[in-house]
């Protein structure tokens, strides 16, 4: 679809006329992979999380939240409890959370992996290459970066960088293959709405 194209559909509230999209997005994913269905077991390990990104619910400054943190024990528990409903993955997923160290991730993954086989994702924001190296190195199978829009002047607007950090997606994107991971992206249309009118495109 062209640029204008996409515009309209997002905009779009007919819902007859939404039928018929939702219909051809259906064909184009029995095409592609079939009518399998794979569960993922998302684990929300902790809630804390040092960035200001306006959208969000858990930010550094968000009043009125009891935050937590899980021990790798009912991290695990959880992790078996997917096994046990065969699924065929786990997301370990935080905030942007530096009392999840490099150490207790990478310790972690290996337990996952020999306690229940899963595939693991992470998703734990920007985090720093040795990081991203080491928890690769311990068996996690793909990084989940979301960054909720890809133009850069809107993820800059709503995703400030941490003091003496960067936004730089691009690069950020670059290092995570660096260190061998699939990485993953998850987009906010929503976040793409807000924009629409302003710069009028690219969720
Ligand atoms: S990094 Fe993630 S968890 Fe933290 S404020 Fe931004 S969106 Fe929320």
């Amino acid at each position: 679809m062209e640029r204008d194209e996409i515009l309209g559909w997002l905009k779009e509230l007919d819902e007859s006329r939404l039928e018929a999209l939702w219909a051809q997005a259906d064909a184009v994913r029995e095409a592609r992979v079939g009518p399998e269905v794979h569960f993922r077991g998302l684990i929300e390990i902790s809630n804390h999380c040092v960035r200001h990104c306006q959208y969000c619910g858990i930010s550094a400054t968000a009043a009125g939240i009891r935050r937590y943190r899980m021990t790798e024990e009912e991290i695990l528990a959880c992790a078996e409890e997917a096994k046990a409903y065969s699924y065929g993955t786990v997301v370990v997923q935080a905030g942007e959370d530096p009392g999840l160290t490099q150490a207790f991730i990478a310790q972690l993954v290996g337990r996952i992996k020999e306690r229940t086989g899963l595939a693991v994702t992470l998703s734990l924001g920007e985090r720093e290459d040795d990081e991203l190296r080491s928890w690769k190195a311990a068996g996690a199978d793909r990084y989940l970066l979301r960054f909720e829009s890809s133009d850069p002047e809107l993820y800059r607007r709503i995703h400030p960088s941490r003091p003496g950090g960067s936004t730089a997606l691009g690069g950020y994107r670059g290092r995570g293959l660096e260190a061998g991971h699939l990485l993953s992206k998850s987009c906010d249309p929503g976040a793409a709405g807000r924009m629409m009118g302003e710069t009028g495109d690219r969720p």
